[in-house]
């Protein structure tokens, strides 16, 4: 059982890690680096490291991050559960356990696909990984926003049928035969009890399953119970979030998105998990 689980490996994730390390408490990282920070051309108003490139300032983060002990994982976290007196994390395949969690996922500016949300867990899925053995010898959509929609749908090709793949962005890759790429526009999921086709500007795809995969998802989907405003998570000074013990930092609390905040705020929301921790040991 980890003291701190902090989902995310960007400027708040990195923060929370660093300062959590400081307090000697025992964490686990997940995320991959920070897309965001990479693309910035340059950052002119972190203080202190005037007009610093975006991946100069990655690697700022990252030497800092490998001078800690904090256990880091790259996997996707698909599903935090509180579970009252700690968290159930399920990472990919695995599960994890900590007593505080700290959400730092960053926001996703793509918009949904209509009815993603209404069918999630009802023939659209986030996770190939995770639940491809429900789709054994049917036929499956993937609908990839990144590079990791690739390995995803060559997975599912190993087990499905038939794999329609959907690029949402520019691509170049050798799937395997029963792989069918489909360039086109998703607009909409339909079905009764669950999803069975995806309607597309020009097109549509009949599938037994639909796989979205992106960077980030919607924070709702993460955290059964979770208080959202829209693509926000709601938080108090504190960074506390209305389940107890979980407190989230950086863009996935709202504007102005902004690494300084992101910073500020991963140092006040592990502060804070170390309180609760604290008070929780003397009781
Ligand atoms: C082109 C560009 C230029 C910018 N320029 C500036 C600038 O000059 N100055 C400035 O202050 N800000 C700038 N920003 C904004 C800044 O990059 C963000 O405010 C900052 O990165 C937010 O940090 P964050 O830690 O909240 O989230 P992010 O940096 O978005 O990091 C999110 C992290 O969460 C991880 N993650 C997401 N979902 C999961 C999951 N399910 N499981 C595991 N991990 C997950 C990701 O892998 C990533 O590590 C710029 C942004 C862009 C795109």
């Amino acid at each position: 059982m980890y003291d701190i689980a902090i989902i995310g490996k960007g400027p708040a994730g990195i923060s929370a890690a660093i300062n959590a390390f400081a307090r000697n408490k025992s964490v686990i990282l997940f995320g991959s680096d920070s897309k965001k920070v990479i693309l910035s051309p340059s950052i002119p108003n972190y203080p202190g490291l005037p007009d610093i490139k975006g991946v100069d300032f990655a690697k700022r983060l990252e030497d800092h991050l490998s001078s800690t002990n904090v256990e880091t994982s790259s996997k996707k976290v698909n599903a935090i559960y509180s579970m009252g007196n700690y968290f159930s994390i399920q990472a990919e395949k695995d599960v994890y356990e900590a007593e505080t969690v700290i959400l730092a996922t960053g926001v996703d500016f793509k918009k949904s696909i209509e009815g993603e949300d209404s069918f999630l867990g009802m023939g659209v899925s986030y996770c190939a990984t995770c639940d491809a053995p429900l789709y054994k010898g049917k036929i499956t959509t993937v609908i990839g926003y990144n590079e990791e929609s690739y390995k995803e749908a060559d997975f599912l090709s190993e087990i499905c049928t038939k794999v329609y793949f959907v690029p949402v962005f520019k691509m170049e890759y050798n799937f395997n035969s029963n792989v069918e790429i489909i360039n086109d526009t998703p607009l909409r999921f339909e079905g009764s009890m669950k999803a069975d086709r995806l309607v597309m500007k020009n097109s549509e795809i009949l599938a037994d399953g639909f796989f979205v995969i992106k960077d980030s998802y919607p924070v709702s989907s993460l955290v059964p119970g979770l208080e959202v405003d829209g693509p926000h998570v709601v938080v108090n000074r504190s960074m506390e979030t209305n389940i107890k013990g979980l407190y989230a930092a950086g863009d996935i609390t709202g504007r102005p998105y902004q690494i300084a905040k992101a910073v500020g705020e991963g140092q006040i929301a592990v502060l804070s998990a170390c309180d609760y921790l604290d008070k929780k040991a003397s009781q």
